[in-house]
């Protein structure tokens, strides 16, 4: 990896080190910034995590004794943090935006020396160092060639190790996308040799399911769902009030659009949430659809050729019938 000497050093010489991530923070934005704050931690040093807003259940285990301070309940805290850091990492995403507006703004105007670490297409210019791999399969994996290329292996160890293998493991759909490379298994398979216990991983993260969540991942299959067969597309969407129908905490729907992108035919899925006056919508695609381009031209969305996401600022039903009109376009 180009820099990482570098960006060791900017760690060793920082006083006030932060790292963000994304909003709507997923299991690779989690494990990348656990493993790069444990990193910091066997160097000798420190970091605060400071994210848009809160961890996810159903990854929460990750997180062991580390704080993850988040924008949206410690808004005061986090911009302290970030105003006084020296030193701020940009992991999992590839412009300000990506943090929401009001945090992304801090993060402009903050003076520290900025270093992205991402696997975006196309990121802004809004970094002093970029670590810009698009054809990586998740920033968990870049974190862990960091240690490597810096000449730090020796320091690996479980703590830094498991949220690797969680970010690799999630941005992979369990190690199956074709962004997973041989590379990819090497570095799983030293995880494995310094001690990650991997089928914990998997099952902390994906066997831990409250009743409420299977009731309601069930309910938008069975009532919420639209096959278009002439596009190949499936839609499934869900309102405010079905979320609190069934007691919905943060997580509770993530990777069920890949479920819909499962149904035998379909080529392409949307799913659309509900979320005040805005939409949020969450795009697969297996087939030629580049669902980021799709994404990123109708619904100030972005991402990557098979997994995209974006917001529209409609109801859920207007959304939905702009998705439709302009399937014709993109087929
Ligand atoms: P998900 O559907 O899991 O929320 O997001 C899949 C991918 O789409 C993410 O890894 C991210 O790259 C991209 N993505 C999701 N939402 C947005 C968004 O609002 N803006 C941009 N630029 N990218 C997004
Ligand atoms: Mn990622």
């Amino acid at each position: 990896m180009k820099d990482a000497n570098k960006i060791v050093e900017l760690i060793k010489s920082a006083k006030k080190i932060v790292i963000t991530s994304h909003r709507s923070p997923d299991g690779d934005s989690i494990g990348s910034s656990l493993a790069l704050y444990r990193f910091i931690q066997a160097l000798g040093c420190s970091a605060d995590i400071c994210h848009p807003d809160p961890c996810p259940s159903f990854i929460e285990w990750a997180k062991g004794d580390a704080v993850i301070l988040d924008f949206e309940e410690n808004e005061a805290e986090v911009t302290r943090k970030m105003e006084a850091a020296d030193l701020i990492f940009c992991l999992d995403y590839n412009g300000a935006n990506r943090l929401g507006n009001a945090m992304g703004e801090i993060l402009s105007s903050c003076k520290g020396t900025k270093v992205m670490i991402d696997h975006h297409l196309h990121p802004d210019d809004f970094v002093d160092v970029a670590v810009s791999e698009p054809d990586v399969c998740s920033t968990a994996q870049l974190i862990y060639e960091l240690i490597d290329a810096s000449g730090n292996l020796s320091l690996m160890n479980a703590e830094i190790g498991a949220p690797i293998y969680l970010g690799i493991m999630t941005d992979t759909g369990s190690f199956r996308f074709s962004s997973v490379t041989a590379r990819t298994h090497e570095i799983i398979g030293g995880l494995i040799a310094t001690g990650v216990n991997h089928t914990a991983v998997h099952e902390d993260t994906y066997d831990n399911n409250r009743l409420d969540k299977l009731k309601l991942r069930g309910h938008i299959i069975a009532e919420r769902l639209e096959i278009i067969p002439e596009y190949k597309v499936a839609i499934i969407s869900v309102t405010e009030d079905i979320l609190k129908s069934f007691n919905y905490i943060k997580g509770d729907t993530e990777g069920l659009v890949n479920l819909a992108l499962s149904i035998e035919g379909v080529e392409v899925a949307a799913f659309f949430t509900e979320k005040g006056d805005d939409v949020k919508m969450s795009f697969r695609s297996k087939g030629e659809l580049a669902v980021n381009i799709l994404a990123s031209e109708n619904f100030d969305g972005g991402g990557h050729k098979y997994a995209a996401g974006g917001i529209n600022h409609d109801t859920i039903e207007n959304t939905i019938a702009k998705f439709k009109s302009l399937l014709p376009k993109y087929f």
